[in-house]
């Protein structure tokens, strides 16, 4: 039996409130947990999540260092305002700023050099899974990352598979649908190392809630969940980080 620790990661998007921060605080900081319990805050409230005592991290940063680049979060201003974590190659970012693979390849490379774990989105679109190319367009985005850092690279990082079908739509992956990516990219990275496939935490993210998480992060190859919309709510993300093991 593996026995990686699970991490439950709340992704606030372009939500929340400095109100929300302050509820979500309370209600966390007054139970103890099992896994890994990590918030992705609008970057304007990293600092002030950092001095609730959460653990924090960025929803994006620039691949690069500093200089000309209006409105991008700098990794390790980040870093020093106590960020620990960074998502890279969300399908929001994919989808909606272009961001390609090469680029959220520099952008993991980039956020390690500072400090920061970054924590790799990978997953297909509703065609990709009708045309059966989703181990194809996942092992591409991670590949996009070994091919440019090595494999050792990864030993620092997280992984997502968040099928882009199932996020923010209510569909979530069935616990074997979810299960059987999970696998086939433990198996990937196994191909080139099997302490960091062994080692390597999988989260799955899609439309999780306080109903679907239990069943879901029960599976073997799940090591917990990336959570967009039920992230905003205590209670609910609460009952979430209590369901991982
Ligand atoms: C996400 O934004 O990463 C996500 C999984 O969103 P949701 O839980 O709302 O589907």
């Amino acid at each position: 039996m593996a026995t990686r620790k699970q991490i439950v990661a709340g992704n606030w998007k372009m939500n929340g409130s400095k109100e929300l921060l302050s509820q979500m605080s309370e209600t966390l900081n007054s139970e103890s947990f099992q896994a890994d319990v990590i918030i992705f805050p609008p970057a304007m409230l990293i600092e002030q999540a950092v001095e609730k005592g959460l653990t924090v991290g960025t929803q994006s940063v620039s691949e690069y260092k500093e200089g000309a680049y209006t409105g991008e979060i700098q990794a390790s201003l980040a870093s020093s305002l106590g960020a620990t974590y960074t998502l890279v190659g969300h399908s929001e970012r994919r989808a909606l700023y272009g961001e390609s693979d090469e680029v959220v390849a520099n952008k993991f490379a980039h956020a390690q050099e500072q400090g920061l774990t970054p924590i790799l989105c990978v997953g297909e679109t509703e065609e990709e899974r009708e045309s059966e190319q989703t181990e194809e367009v996942v092992a591409r985005q991670i590949n996009a990352v070994i091919e440019k850092l090595g494999i050792a690279a990864l030993a620092n990082s997280v992984i997502a598979y968040e099928p882009v079908w199932a996020i923010g739509t209510g569909k979530t992956a069935s616990p074997e649908q979810a299960q059987a990516v999970h696998k086939f990219i433990r198996n990937l990275l196994s191909e080139q190392d099997e302490q960091i496939a062994k080692t390597l935490r999988l989260l799955y993210g899609g439309s999780v809630n306080e109903k679907n998480s239990e069943l879901l992060f029960a599976q073997e190859d799940i090591d917990g969940g990336l959570i967009g919309g039920a992230s905003l709510k205590p209670e609910n993300f609460l009952s979430i980080c209590k369901s991982a093991k």
